[in-house]
C-alpha cells in the first residue's frame, strides 16, 4: 500500500490516539511520534518517516526468522484460506497434518503436535497436560511445576506463575499455586565458587526437588538458552546433569523453544545443541516467522499414551481446546517457512553468521569496557553492559535505551533486556533474520560500536 504524506500523517495520528503499544510508556508520545513500520524486505524495514533500517531483532522479539516480504508464504496462506480457512476441535486439516509430519521429522523422540496460537498458550498446554497426568496417574500428587530464575514462559496469569523475571510478574499476582523457582545458571553471575559450574547449577535444581519432595513434582520447565532474561547460555555439563536429575525423580522435562525453535541457534531446536531428550517442546515465534499466529506443543508418544484410555471415560482425553488452533493459515505458513529454511540452507548460514557476529562482539568487548560479557549461539546473541567489570554493576536502564536509540540513528534496530528487580541484566540483544549476510552482520556491529562510543565515550 503506497500512502501519501497526508495519509501517513493520518495513520500516525490514529495510532497516537487509539493504539496502546506493548511494553511502552506512552508518556513519551507527548513529545514524539510513535514508530510505525510500514514495509519490510529481507532483513530491512522502512518506517513512516521513510527511514530504512536493518532489523537486528527479527521483528522486535526474535520472530521473523526467514525475513520480510516472503511471497511464497503469502501465497501458501492465501491458497489455503480460499480452500479451507478454519475448522475447530477434533477435525484435522491438510496443512495441519503435513506440517506436523514435517516438524516431527526434525525432532527425534517427539511424536505429537498440539496446535494453539501463542507461546504463552503452548506453554500453558504443557502445564495442563502435566496436571492431568498428575490427576489421573499419580493421585493428584505430582502436580508441582519447577521453573528457573530469569526464564520467561509467557504473559497470561497462568504462565506468569512460572516467571523467573520478577519485573514482569511483580504486579500481577496473586498467581495459581504449585509453581516453584530454581536458581539461574549464568556463570558470569556466579552463585557458587566451583570448577564444574554447570553441574553445580544443575545440582541446585536437585536441592529444590529434595526440599519440595520429588513425589510432588511433575515438571521441570526450562528455556534452552534464556532469552529475555539476558541471553543466558547454559554452562558446560549443565544439561546432561539436568536430564539425569529428571530421570532419577520421574520428572517430565519441558523445553520452551518459543525463541530458539526453527533455526535460531543454527539447529532446528536449541535443545538439539545439548543432546537433551525432552518430554515436551513448545514453540511459537519462528514457527511461521510471524506470517501467521501459530504455536505448537509437542510431546513424546509415551506422554501421548497417558491420554489414551477407556473411550467411555469422559475424563480420559485432554480436555482442552484452542479456538484458533483450528486456523489453517498457521500450519500452511509454517510448512512453507520450513521449506525455505531447508532449501536456502539457513541453518548453515545461521552457524556461519553466528560465528561472525560472536567474533565482532568479542572485538567490541575489547574496545568498550562497558561490555562485561558476550554470549549466545547462532543468530541469538547478547552483550551484557556493566558500569565496572569488577563489580559487574549493571548500567542504568536509561543508558541502555540510549544505546538502542543511538543504534537506531545509525540505521540498525537492536533490543535490550530489562533490568531485573533486584539483580542483574541489561543485555543488548541481537537476533537478525537467519538470512543475514556477512555485510549485514558487520553493519549491525558497526552501528553498535558507534552507539556505545556515543553513549559511553
Ligand atoms: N516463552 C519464551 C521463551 C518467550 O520469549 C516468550 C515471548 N517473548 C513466550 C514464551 C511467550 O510467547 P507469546 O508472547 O507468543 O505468548
Amino acid at each position: 500500500m503506497n500512502l501519501s504524506t497526508n495519509d501517513l500523517r493520518h495513520v500516525i495520528e490514529a495510532d497516537k490516539a487509539h493504539v496502546w503499544h506493548h511494553l511502552f510508556q506512552h508518556k513519551a508520545l507527548e513529545t514524539v511520534d510513535p514508530r510505525v513500520i510500514i514495509e519490510g524486505k529481507g532483513i530491512r524495514v522502512w518506517d513512516a518517516t521513510g527511514a530504512e533500517m536493518i532489523d537486528a531483532v527479527s521483528g522486535g522479539v526474535w520472530t521473523v526468522n526467514v525475513g520480510y516480504g516472503r511471497e511464497s508464504i503469502a501465497n501458501a496462506v492465501r491458497d489455503q484460506l480460499i480452500k479451507m480457512n478454519y475448522f475447530a476441535g477434533a477435525a484435522g486439516s491438510i496443512p495441519g497434518a503435513l506440517f506436523a509430519e514435517k516438524l516431527i521429522s526434525k525432532m527425534p523422540g517427539q511424536s505429537r503436535v498440539y496446535y494453539s496460537n501463542s507461546g504463552s498458550e503452548a506453554n500453558e498446554k504443557v502445564f495442563k497436560m502435566v496436571r492431568q497426568i498428575s490427576a489421573r496417574h499419580y493421585g493428584g500428587k505430582k502436580n508441582k511445576i519447577l521453573f528457573r530464575e530469569r526464564d520467561y514462559h509467557g504473559t497470561t496469569i497462568g504462565v506468569l506463575a512460572a516467571c523467573g523475571q520478577p519485573e514482569r510478574a511483580a504486579m500481577y499476582g496473586p498467581f495459581p499455586g504449585g509453581f516453584v523457582q530454581v536458581p539461574h545458571c549464568l556463570e558470569y553471575r556466579k552463585q557458587w565458587d566451583v570448577e564444574n559450574y554447570g553441574e553445580r547449577a544443575a545440582d541446585a535444581i536437585e536441592e529444590v526437588i529434595l526440599r519440595e519432595g520429588p513425589e510432588t513434582i511433575g515438571l521441570l520447565c526450562l528455556e534452552p538458552i534464556t532469552a529475555g532474561g539476558g541471553v543466558i547460555t547454559p554452562p558446560e555439563g549443565y544439561w546432561a546433569r539436568v536430564q539425569e536429575i529428571c530421570r532419577k525423580y520421574d520428572i517430565l522435562l519441558h523445553i520452551d523453544e518459543v525463541v530458539c525453535g526453527l533455526g535460531r541457534t543454527g539447529t532446528w531446536f536449541g535443545y538439539q545443541n545439548y543432546g537433551i531428550e525432552p518430554d515436551f517442546v513448545t514453540m511459537a515465534k519462528g514457527v511461521a516467522s510471524g506470517y501467521a499466529a501459530i504455536s505448537c506443543t509437542t510431546t513424546t508418544e509415551r506422554v501421548f499414551e497417558m491420554f489414551k484410555d477407556d473411550a467411555a471415560d469422559p475424563m480420559s482425553h485432554f480436555r482442552d481446546i484452542s479456538t484458533f488452533g483450528g486456523c489453517t493459515s498457521g500450519p500452511a505458513a509454517a510448512l512453507e517457512n520450513m521449506r525455505i529454511i531447508e532449501d536456502e540452507n539457513l541453518l548453515e548460514n545461521t552457524l556461519a553468521m553466528g560465528e561472525r557476529l560472536m567474533g565482532n562482539l568479542l572485538a567490541l568487548q575489547e574496545k568498550h569496557a562497558v561490555i562485561g560479557d558476550v554470549r549466545g549461539k547462532g543468530l541469538f546473541q547478547g552483550a551484557e553492559l556493566v558500569t565496572d567489570r569488577k563489580t559487574k554493576e549493571p548500567v542504568a536502564e536509561k543508558l541502555c535505551q540510549q544505546v538502542v536509540a543511538e543504534a537506531s540513528k545509525r540505521g540498525v534496530i537492536i533490543g535490550v533486556t530489562n533490568r531485573s528487580l533486584p539483580g542483574f541484566n541489561n543485555t543488548l540483544c541481537l537476533s537478525p533474520a537467519l538470512i543475514a549476510t556477512a555485510d549485514d552482520i558487520d553493519q549491525i556491529t558497526h552501528a553498535i560500536d558507534g552507539a556505545l562510543t556515543a553513549v559511553f565515550g
